[in-house]
C-alpha cells in the first residue's frame, strides 16, 4: 500500500512518514498544498493523510479539487483540536475520516487500516484467502495455523494482493502501489518477490494470469 502524507510541519511529517514506513507502507511526502495536490492528482495512492492548515493551498481546497477531478482514494484529514469547523468543511469536501492534533500515532494507524480495508471491501482487520490469513493489525501472516516470517517487501506485496483478492493486478499496478516515488521501479523485482512469497507460503494463493499480472485467490480444489 502506498500512502501520501501532506503536512507542512517538518517534524510531524517526518514522524508520520517513519511510523507509516515502520507499519509497512510505502510513503511519499509533500510539505505544502500545491505539491500535495499535484502528487495526489497524478500518482495512484491507496490513502492520503492530509493536513488542513497548509501553505500555498489549504487542505480543504486540495481535497475539493481531487474529488472534483474524480480522485476517490480514502483521505484522512488532520485538524486542529479546537477547530470543529475544519472537520465539517473537511467532510463536506470529501474526507473519509479525521484525527485532531495532537494525536496518538496508534490511533492514526488504526484509522488508516480501517480506511484501506473498507476501500477494498473488507469488514475486519483479518483478511483470509484460502489457508492464508493476513492480520493487518499485527502485520502477521499465518498459513494453516503457522506463522510465516516475511520481509517488509514481501508483506507489502501479499497485503496488496490480498486486499484486492479475486482481481487481477498488473505488474505496473503492483510497482506503483508498493514503492514510493524515489524507489528504483523495476517491474522484474515483482517477479522475484512473487517467487519468494510462493516459496515461503507453500500454497498456491498467488496465481499468475498470463500476460496480465497476478491474482490472490484460494488454491483450486485438487491443488496443493
Ligand atoms: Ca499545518
Amino acid at each position: 500500500m502506498r500512502l501520501l502524507v501532506v503536512e507542512d510541519d517538518k517534524d510531524l511529517n517526518r514522524q508520520l512518514g517513519a511510523a507509516l514506513e515502520q507499519a509497512g507502507y510505502a510513503v511519499d511526502r509533500a510539505f505544502d498544498g500545491e505539491e500535495g495536490h499535484f502528487l495526489g492528482d497524478t500518482e495512484p495512492y491507496d490513502a492520503v493523510v492530509l493536513d488542513i492548515g497548509l501553505p500555498k493551498k489549504d487542505g480543504v481546497s486540495v481535497l475539493e479539487q481531487w474529488r472534483k477531478a474524480g480522485r476517490t482514494m480514502p483521505v484522512l484529514i488532520l485538524t486542529a483540536r479546537d477547530r470543529w469547523s475544519d472537520k465539517v468543511q473537511g467532510f463536506d469536501a470529501g474526507a473519509d475520516d479525521y484525527v485532531a492534533k495532537p494525536f496518538h500515532m496508534e490511533e492514526l494507524l488504526a484509522r488508516l487500516r480501517a480506511l484501506l480495508r473498507r476501500a477494498a471491501g473488507h469488514a475486519t482487520s483479518e483478511i483470509v484467502c484460502g489457508p492464508v490469513r493476513l492480520d493487518t493489525k499485527a502485520g502477521r501472516v499465518v498459513v494453516d495455523g503457522t506463522a510465516v516470517k516475511l520481509t517488509s517487501h514481501e508483506y507489502r506485496l501479499l497485503a496488496y494482493l490480498m486486499h484486492h483478492s479475486g482481481r487481477v493486478i498488473s505488474r505496473g499496478e503492483i510497482v506503483e502501489h508498493l514503492y514510493d516515488q524515489d524507489f528504483d521501479r523495476d517491474s522484474n523485482t515483482v517477479e522475484v518477490f512473487v517467487g519468494r512469497l510462493r516459496k515461503k507460503l507453500g500454497v498456491d494463493v498467488i496465481q499468475t494470469v498470463r500476460g496480465l499480472g497476478y491474482m490472490a485467490a484460494p488454491p483450486e480444489a485438487g491443488g496443493r
